[in-house]
Order: C-alpha cells, then structure tokens, then sequence
C-alpha cells in the first residue's frame, strides 16, 4: 500500500492536530467558566462526531482491501505463513508482557485498598443501567460454548461482516481467504482482480488524505466536547485517582520502557525516528479513543516516516489494530485486581494466571472503538468469580482511560510492523 501523500504546507500534521487539541481543551474550558456548555455540545461536538465518522466509515474497507494486497504482495502461502506466525507469535507476547506489567503495578500500588466505601453504593446506583446493558452484551459475546469465541471469527454472511466496526475479525477472516485463494488461482489468471484492488486502494488513500485534511477541526470538536461531557465529573476522577495513577503509570513503563527495549534489541529504527513518527498517530488515537480510526494515519506514517515496506505495514497493522491491544490488556488487568481489590476479594496466583490468559484473549477479541473493552472486561471479571457489578465503579472514569490505552495500542502495532520489516530485512539479507 502505498503512503498517502501530502502537499507541502506550512505546519506539520502533528502540530495541527496538538494545536486543534489545545484548542479544544481550552474552548471547552471557556464554554463551562461561561455556561455555555450547550452551544458545545450543540454546535461543537457534531463536528467532532462526523470526524470520527468519517475515519470509522473508512475502517473495514482499509483493512479488507490492504490485507489483501499485504497478503497478495507475499506472492506465495509460505511467506505468508511464516510472515503471518511471527507477527502474531510477537503480538501475542507483547500482549502477554503488558498485562503482567499492568498485573505487577496493581498488586504493588493496592489502589483498590484506597477506595472510599461510602462511594462504592453511588456508583454502584449511579451506573446500573450501563452495567445491565454490557451484561446482555456480554452474554451474546459469550455464547453457550466455549468456542464460541472462535465461530465468531467466521462470518456467515459477508455484508453482516462487513456492517460492523466490531466485527473485524470477520473482515481479517475473509481477506485472509480471499487473499489466500487468489495467490493459489495465480498471478496470470487474476491479475485483472489485483490492479482492482490496487486502484481501489489508492482511492481509498485519497480518501483518507480528505479526512485528514479535517483532522485539526475534529480533534478541536472532539476535545471540546469531552471536556464539557466532563464537567460534572470531577469528583469521580478524585476518587479513583489512585486507580488511574495505576493505570496510568502501568502504560507509561509500556510505551516508554518496554517499546524502546523491544525497538532497541530487535529492529534497526532509531528511537528519535520512531517516536517522531508515531506521536501523531498517538495524538489521533487520543483524541478518537479508537485505533481502527487510527489506522489510516497509522499506516501511512509506519510506511512513509518509518520506512516499513508496504507488504509488512499492510498485512501487520490491519491485523494487529484489531487483535493486538497491548493498552487494553493491561488495562483489564489492572481493572479486574482492582475491582477484586475494592471488594475485598484475595486473588489467588492461579486466580491471577487466568487473568492473564482471559486478558490476553479478550484484547483479541476487543474492536478498535471508543470503550471497545468494557464488554470484554465484563468476561475477564467473570471467569476468575469477580462480581461484574463492579463495572459501575470504574466506568465513570473509563473515556480518559480509554485514550490513553488506544496510544498505546496503536504505539504497540507500529512497534511490531517495525520489528517484522527488520527480521524481514535480515532474513532477505542472510
Ligand atoms: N478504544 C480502544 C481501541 O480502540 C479499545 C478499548 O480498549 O476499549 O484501541
């Protein structure tokens, strides 16, 4: 896939999109002090909801129509395969080191234990409705088999696939069949199909640099909006402060500890260079709370700035937006022995093993959109007997916390992209 490409102008996205974000945080501050959160939420926020729109309703034919040329530009099932269990072997073990850091922060730090009891019962009324809701969404994602969670991935029916943002497994499903089968029907015959899908692509980059254009406005939209949303809810944001301290610090050791180690040891990208490249896709995944939103900007800046070859970005970030969510991993963990915490519940080492395992699963099966994990959290809470009511405790804290697990998220799939190019390079040079 070819990056998307961009006019010269004056100042660089990333210093639009942190200016529209100042902006918006600024705006939305004055419109309180003022009393005039209606006009924000009336006339502002819109802007910033037909921003987001726009980035989700490029979502599913970005990820089909790249992977299948990521998978297409293999040229044959073997580098497929090999490509394809390493990218996931590592996505799985950066999972796996985010959730033990998220599980070690929260066993260290007890937030749980500061948790002040008189606030648990307004919570607990405060949220109910919420929680009921995710408690039937849950039970759906469920099912009554423990494979469920595999039939999932197969679609019945391609268009039902393709009519959700969440089902994006389904949509990795089926270009990864089609992809495959049109590398067995073979170049001559399907040549036409290819150049297809090719031009396709470069419309749907054209697309995206439209969007983008919209950037700065959305991000000032959406910030503003937030802010006003927020306003009254200052006092749960102190109550939980050490929760999303925890939180917090557990997904800074990721991004500022963990990804340079990984970058350092096992790819040829200089740190400065990564972090450059990155940072607006960090901005836009804050600002949006989604990394399949994220993903067009994504891509481009993993091709173009970081200099991954287009058959690694296009077959490894489509994937890895929805199946590799270090943030969100760890996040869960830390969720989960907190709410054990709160209620008093001691946490077995097996207890906490199959927080690992389910977190690790669960983050596979969480869709790139704003709050995409609560559902998933919902299962995590169940199989090690947390009760899930205690969902209403943490949800009124959730949307900042969800920006900052989406950085993290997309940080985790550019981090990879780059260490399977590199391993790429070495094996082609070796
Ligand atoms: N918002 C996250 C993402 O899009 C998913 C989540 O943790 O809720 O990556």
């Amino acid at each position: 896939m070819k990056a998307v490409s961009h006019n010269k102008k004056r100042l660089p996205l990333y210093a639009k999109i942190l200016i529209g974000m100042a902006l918006g945080v600024a705006f939305g501050f004055a419109a309180i002090a003022l009393h005039c959160e209606g006009f924000v939420s009336d006339w502002v926020a819109p802007l910033g909801t037909i921003f987001l729109r726009l980035l989700k309703l490029i979502a599913v034919p970005l990820v089909l129509v790249s992977l299948i040329l990521g998978v297409v530009s293999l040229k044959d099932i073997k580098s497929l395969s090999r490509i394809g269990l390493k990218t996931i072997l590592i996505y799985v073990c950066t999972t796996i080191i985010a959730v033990s850091i998220g599980l070690a922060m929260v066993s260290l730090l007890k937030p749980g234990k500061l948790f002040p009891e008189d606030k648990q019962t307004e919570f607990v009324e405060r949220y109910q409705q919420t929680v009921t809701e995710r408690e039937a969404q849950m039970q759906q994602v469920k099912g009554d088999s423990p494979m469920q969670f595999v039939v999932d991935i197969v679609p019945e029916n391609l268009f039902q696939a393709f009519s959700s943002n969440s089902n994006m497994l389904q949509v990795i499903f089926f270009a990864l069949l089609f992809g495959v089968a049109l590398i067995c029907v073979g170049q001559s015959k399907t040549a036409s199909v290819v150049r297809f899908f090719q031009q396709l692509n470069l419309i749907l980059l054209k697309i995206i640099d439209f969007i983008m254009a919209f950037a700065p406005l959305g991000v000032f939209a959406l910030m503003a909006g937030l802010m006003v949303d927020y306003a009254g809810d200052v006092g749960i944001i102190s109550s939980l402060g050490m929760y999303a301290l925890t939180v917090v610090m557990a997904l800074a050791v990721i991004i500022l500890v963990v990804y340079p180690v990984i970058l350092r040891l096992f790819s040829k990208k200089k740190l400065g260079q990564f972090f450059k490249a990155v940072f607006p896709v960090q901005m836009l995944a804050f600002s949006t709370s989604s990394s399949a939103a994220t993903l067009p900007l994504t891509m481009e800046r993993t091709q173009k700035h970081l200099g991954v070859s287009e058959e690694v970005s296009s077959f490894v970030l489509p994937v890895g937006v929805t199946i590799n969510m270090d943030g969100t991993s760890c996040y869960q963990a830390v969720a989960a022995v907190f709410l054990a915490q709160v209620m008093g519940l001691d946490l077995s080492f097996g207890q906490m093993l199959l927080i690992l395992a389910t977190a690790t699963i669960s983050s596979i099966g969480t869709p790139g959109i704003p709050g995409g994990s609560i559902v998933m959290l919902m299962i995590v809470l169940d199989s090690v007997g947390i009760p899930i009511e205690g969902l209403a405790l943490i949800l009124g804290i959730d949307r900042p916390l969800d920006m900052l697990r989406t950085v993290v998220n997309v940080t985790g799939d550019t981090t990879v992209a780059c260490v399977v190019d590199n391993k790429k390079e070495l094996h082609i040079n070796a």
